[in-house]
């Protein structure tokens, strides 16, 4: 029998960083993974600004943005009817090496392929003493008992049983989690949008066989509208072809090798890889866990890829479990800080689901596109007038969208102390505005030493006094100490970030997020900070429901399973 304080079940993208994120804080766990560790498929490429900000804090922030891709390399997204026919419409997108610096992050955004990503984040969470990953070995079932949770393993190798003991449990195994079953917690959504297949293959030669340069992305338009896109994995030979076809396609009677040829629109050597389907959804699971065991990722959510929001989106949920389960872990977390867990992740599940559905809706697969493909003055206008209106929509989910990734805001999470409305959402996603609102991400400052802000956060809490008037905070600091929580005080003077940060003091979570901020001592500590560890007494329920009912926050769709 093996115990440890967290078992994660899954060692996907999701379950990796929730060992990382926990053996960073020193918390003991264990990953089961029935798979061997090998991505072969190539499905997430776009890795968020907010996960990259997240790997700067765990130290291989480099290696996801420099794993070999070429530096040079421009991320255009092309509309064309095929790489050797003509071209709708291009949104330029300079090459990693020429993006110049956010003002708002200290990081951007990452070309890497989860064949990449994944074993980073394998490798640094197995450096984390404490951290253990057990591959080939399956999650059968599990139940709660008093304290514990035990959970019945099953080595996929050998066949033997045998059990593990731990505290908390937390399912990131994907969309069709055993965890989640076991729990009874059902999805809702839309269970299918569509079918798609995707096509790894590699063709060295592909570069100098057409003439619309190097891209990030080309999407294939036939008559028939987008039916597929084609993106370079690796920026040498490996391409992906990703075929969209109907909630009905039969993925077997693909024929991949004759789609590889019409996506060219030419002869050139390739050879197929691998033939995988998927099946586009938005679902999202009634609740993110009961009782000691937890839900995170694809397990708590399911998206159209669109975007690139769906494992970005199940980073931010691991980020936001890991300091509340450290905290529980090492006693100075309150009864409801778990609790939080669902009430802040949950509505963020549900906004991002909502900007993948829009981003689908704005890539038009298979809407028909008439006329595109003739060789006729009517063709080229239809071509032209497409390409326009591609290019339009289509930037809003492609160029930047900074507040899709940023502007999540925890406003209403009873572990937040409010001081006024949340800031609204912009209508275009590219536009994010920092702010030190309470539930909000803190915001990024250059600080005179070359660290970002972001920088001072992570392991503790962080009070930041700003400015040259700023209260002296001993009264937090007594109250912090008296219940264990961790938190440093950090003097900043610089007259911009202090009014870049709106108030002389601002209370911010080890996750980056902004709890609590104010001009003045809070006239009572002990409360404040009972609150921000989820051991206040402010009931959990309402404040959930003013989180959904938020300005902006679209609600679920009816059921249309
Ligand atoms: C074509 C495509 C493109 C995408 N592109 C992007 C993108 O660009 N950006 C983005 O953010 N997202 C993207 N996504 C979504 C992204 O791939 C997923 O959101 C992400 O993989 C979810 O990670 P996860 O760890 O939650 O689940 P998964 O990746 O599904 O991992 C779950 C793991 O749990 C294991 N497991 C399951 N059951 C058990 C069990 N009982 N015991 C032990 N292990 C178990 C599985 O073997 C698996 O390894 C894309 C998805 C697709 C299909």
């Amino acid at each position: 029998m093996t115990e440890v304080p967290v078992l994660i079940v899954g060692g996907g993208p999701v379950g990796l960083a929730l060992a990382l994120d926990l053996g960073w804080r020193g918390v003991p766990c264990l990953v089961v993974e029935q798979g061997d560790g090998e991505v072969v498929d190539a499905k997430m490429f776009a890795t968020g600004i907010r996960t990259v900000e997240f790997c700067r804090r765990w130290g291989i922030a480099e290696r996801v943005k420099h794993w070999g891709f070429p530096e040079d390399f421009p991320f255009d997204n092309v509309f064309v009817t095929s790489l050797n026919g003509h071209e709708l419409g291009r949104i330029a997108m300079p090459p990693m090496r020429d993006v110049a610096p956010f003002p708002s992050s200290p990081e951007r955004f990452a070309h890497c392929p989860q064949f990449v990503f994944d074993p980073i984040l394998a490798q640094a969470a197995r450096t984390q003493p404490g951290v253990t990953l057990r591959y080939r070995c399956r999650l059968a079932g599990f139940h709660e008992t008093g304290d514990r949770v035990v959970a019945n393993l099953v080595d996929e190798v050998t066949g033997a049983h045998d059990r593990a003991e731990a505290r908390y449990l937390v399912g990131c195994d994907g969309f069709a989690s055993t965890v989640r079953r076991e729990l009874g917690i059902e999805v809702h959504g839309i269970s299918i949008i569509n079918r798609s297949v995707n096509v790894m293959f590699s063709a060295p030669a592909l570069w100098e066989a057409h003439d619309k340069g190097k891209a990030g992305r080309y999407v294939i338009i036939g008559d028939e509208g987008a039916w597929a896109s084609l993106t370079p994995a690796d920026g040498t030979e490996l391409w992906r072809l990703m075929i969209h076809g109907e909630a009905d396609m039969d993925p077997e009677s693909v024929d991949a090798a004759q789609e590889v040829r019409r996506a060219i629109g030419g002869d050139v050597a390739f050879k197929i890889l691998k033939v995988g389907h998927w099946v586009r959804r938005r679902m999202v699971a009634d609740h993110y866990g009961r009782g000691r065991v937890f839900l995170a990722g694809d397990a708590a959510h399911v998206m159209p890829p669109n975007g690139g929001l769906g494992m970005n989106t199940g980073i931010g949920d691991a980020v936001d479990l890991g300091w509340k389960l450290a905290a529980v872990h090492q006693g100075w977390g309150g009864p409801h800080l778990l609790a939080s867990y669902e009430l802040e992740r949950r509505p963020v599940g549900i906004r991002q689901c909502d900007e993948a559905m829009r981003n689908f809706e704005r890539y038009g697969s298979r809407k028909p596109a008439p006329r595109v493909t003739d060789e006729t003055p009517a063709g080229e206008r239809a071509r032209a007038e497409l390409g326009r209106r591609l290019a339009s929509s289509n930037a809003l989910a492609w160029e930047n969208p900074l507040h899709t990734h940023l502007g999540y805001c925890y406003a209403g999470s009873p572990i937040i102390v409010p001081d006024g409305p949340p800031p609204p959402d912009p209508e275009d996603t590219r536009i994010y505005t920092q702010t030190s609102d309470p539930g909000c991400r803190a915001p990024h400052a250059w600080l005179g030493d070359g660290r970002s802000t972001l920088d001072l956060f992570g392991r503790a809490f962080t009070l930041l006094r700003l400015g040259s008037d700023a209260p002296k905070a001993d009264g937090i600091a007594s109250a912090a100490g008296r219940c264990g929580l961790p938190l440093e005080i950090v003097a900043i003077r610089d007259p911009e970030i202090a009014r870049l940060y709106e108030r002389k003091l601002v209370l911010v979570r080890p996750d980056g997020h902004v709890a609590w901020r104010s001009d003045q001592l809070p006239t009572d500590p002990d409360g404040l900070i009972d609150q921000v560890r989820g051991a206040g007494m402010r009931a959990p329920r309402a404040s959930a429901s003013r989180l959904e009912q938020r300005r902006n926050r679209p609600k679920m769709p009816a059921n249309t399973d």
